[in-house]
């Protein structure tokens, strides 16, 4: 058996039930006296955290070096905008107009050393912060926030990634939705990646989207259908067609509604659902032990 088995739950777009599979696997496994980290990846909008009560037991502020122009050493030559990939230097030389976008601005540091007249230093900006929560004696939440208005939550998701030093047995990545850089960034280093879906025309589209992402990057994967007596079956007939494993399916309830709208969890005020997260544990274990 692996020492760190790093599980992410993904859900192509949002409100799938990812967070739900997230913290009733979390539940599960603290309950089960595992070593387990959940991690938020979801730095736009974290939630994880409002099903747990928890000890702030670590924080780190996420900073981008972001370069700043002394307009009186700069010649308006344009070679930091040249080569600047993200469009983040506006310039128009003519009426020695020069300006750093810092939205736009990825930290990358190719303008600075582009810039021959030493006009260019960096200062640090906010963009994020991780938070850490000590649950029980072996299981911690990590939180990954960006700030409001920043291009990118990729560098707050990779700080959230490598926060704890001393990863434990089983670390479970809650990804963002989509399947753009965040959600790359939270999957890539995944042992097996759980898709939530929906059985829906709009969710079997997205599915199958984010299952040519996750074949591209060769990860092993496979869907659990939320909602699954809800829509129609073609979800099912294409998992069968393209012999995916359909890992677990869960029902629609209105119970399991109510009681996540409250910020409680499935397993604890369902028991009969318990069952369903263990089994999806241990399709995970069996095919990492594959
Ligand atoms: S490379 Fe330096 S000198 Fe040239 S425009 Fe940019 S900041 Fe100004
Ligand atoms: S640091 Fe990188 S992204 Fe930011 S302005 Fe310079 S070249 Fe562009």
């Amino acid at each position: 058996m692996k020492k760190n088995i790093k599980i992410a739950i993904a859900g192509g777009k949002g409100g799938t039930g990812k967070t739900l599979v997230s913290t009733n696997l979390f539940q599960l496994l603290k309950e089960k006296g595992k070593n387990v980290e959940l991690i938020d990846c979801d730095a736009e909008e974290p939630n994880d955290l409002l099903f747990f009560k928890g000890k702030h037991s670590g924080h780190k502020d996420v900073l981008l070096p972001v370069p700043q122009i002394d307009t009186s050493l700069c010649t308006y030559c344009g070679k930091c905008k040249e080569y600047c990939n993200y469009h983040a230097i506006f310039l128009i030389p003519f009426a020695k107009q020069i300006k750093v976008i810092e939205e736009l601005c990825h930290g990358c540091g190719a303008c600075t050393i582009a810039c021959e007249y030493g006009a260019i230093t960096e200062k640090e900006v906010f963009i994020g912060e991780v938070n850490q929560y000590r649950i029980s004696d072996k299981a911690l939440l990590t939180e990954a926030r960006m700030r409001v208005g920043v291009y990118s939550p990729v560098d707050t998701v990779k700080e959230a990634l490598r926060f704890n030093t001393n990863p434990p047995e089983y670390q479970l990545l809650d990804a963002p939705p989509g399947t753009s850089c965040p959600f790359i960034h939270s999957v890539v280093h995944a042992d097996y990646v759980l898709l939530v879906s929906e059985p829906t025309p709009f969710g079997l589209s997205d599915l199958k989207q984010t299952i040519g992402v996750l074949q591209e990057m060769k990860k092993s994967y496979g869907v659990i259908i939320n909602r699954s007596d809800v829509g129609n079956d073609e979800m099912k007939q294409y998992l069968q067609q393209e012999n995916i494993s359909l890992v677990a399916e869960i029902l629609f309830d209105k119970d399991i509604a109510s009681a996540y709208a409250k910020g409680k969890l499935c397993i604890n005020e369902l028991p009969a659902y318990t069952p369903v997260f263990e089994k999806i544990i241990n399709h995970v274990n069996q095919e990492i032990c594959k």
